[in-house]
């Protein structure tokens, strides 16, 4: 679809999910909000997805509950509502801060569009978004836990949404911001030697994915590898950024089609 852009806002940017808190980080969301407002403003054209990370709203409940290999007893029942619960706070959020800065949104929440087998998105209904997309909203989806075929219910992440969207829409470009400069040689966190890869290619993806680490923040789908390990699967094509949401202008830079320091995904 010309003109789209599938964004994501990363767990570890948008929520304190380092410090393992339950917490947003409404400084940043604001400031990426009045960003995407703006270029909205400037390109009338433009259409946006917004992808969530939800943190510990997420990944934390799960752990705590249980529910990441099945959901048999009353307390994983518990545990995916207030983990759907949370997870649903993490897109109000979103919207109101996109709300403050003028953006009209509509929360789409996966567990009405997607159903699972194993872990594995089987369906994933992508009219909701094209509807939203056509009355001028900006869909906000998030990472949630979703009905599951085998285990009743398991956890679709917000890269599996991002890969979805990528594979079903085509948007012109997916963006995904998070708390680093992209993907590096090493976790950046951990080795100060680690160097920032600037493109990925069907050529040093196999290397690239042998590097790239876990998240270290508790992360039950799998951080930086199992980031890129979903959009290689799903891309099909379509260019992918992954960028510091933190850095001012970041956001707007990309949505512009300006150079930014970043990792470029081309499979
Ligand atoms: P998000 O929640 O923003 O989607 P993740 O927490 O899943 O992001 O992944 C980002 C984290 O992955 C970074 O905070 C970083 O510490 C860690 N990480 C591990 N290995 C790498 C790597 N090779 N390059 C970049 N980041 C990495």
């Amino acid at each position: 679809m010309k003109d789209l852009f599938v964004i994501k806002f990363g767990g570890s940017s948008i929520t304190k999910k380092e410090q393992n808190k339950f917490e947003m980080r409404t400084d940043l969301l604001n400031k990426v909000a009045k960003e995407l407002s703006l270029a909205l403003k400037k390109n009338k054209k433009l259409k946006v997805i917004l992808v969530c990370g939800v943190g510990p709203f997420g990944h934390s409940n799960v752990k705590e509950y249980d529910i990441n290999n099945g959901v048999t007893t009353p307390r994983h029942l518990e545990g995916v509502k207030k983990t759907n619960k949370d997870c649903d706070f993490v897109a109000k959020e979103t919207a109101s801060a996109l709300t403050k800065h003028g953006i009209k949104s509509k929360h789409i929440p996966g567990y009405v569009v997607c159903v699972q087998k194993n872990k594995k998105v089987e369906s994933f209904d992508v009219k909701a978004y094209k509807d939203a997309l056509k009355k001028g909203l900006v869909p906000i989806t998030t990472g949630v836990m979703v009905k599951d075929k085998e285990l009743n219910w398991s956890v679709m992440s917000g890269d599996q949404a991002i890969a979805q969207l990528a594979h079903s829409l085509k948007p012109e470009m997916v963006l995904m911001g998070t708390d680093v400069d992209g993907i590096f040689t090493a976790d950046p966190k951990e080795d100060p030697t680690a160097v920032l890869i600037e493109e990925i290619t069907k050529d040093n993806l196999e290397e690239v994915l042998k590097k790239a680490g876990q998240s270290k923040a508790v992360d039950v789908t799998g951080g930086m590898k199992g980031k890129l390990e979903k959009l290689a699967q799903q891309l099909g094509g379509v260019p992918a950024e992954i960028f510091n949401l933190f850095t001012a202008g970041n956001l707007a830079g990309a949505l512009e089609g300006k150079e930014i320091k970043c990792t470029k995904v081309r499979l």
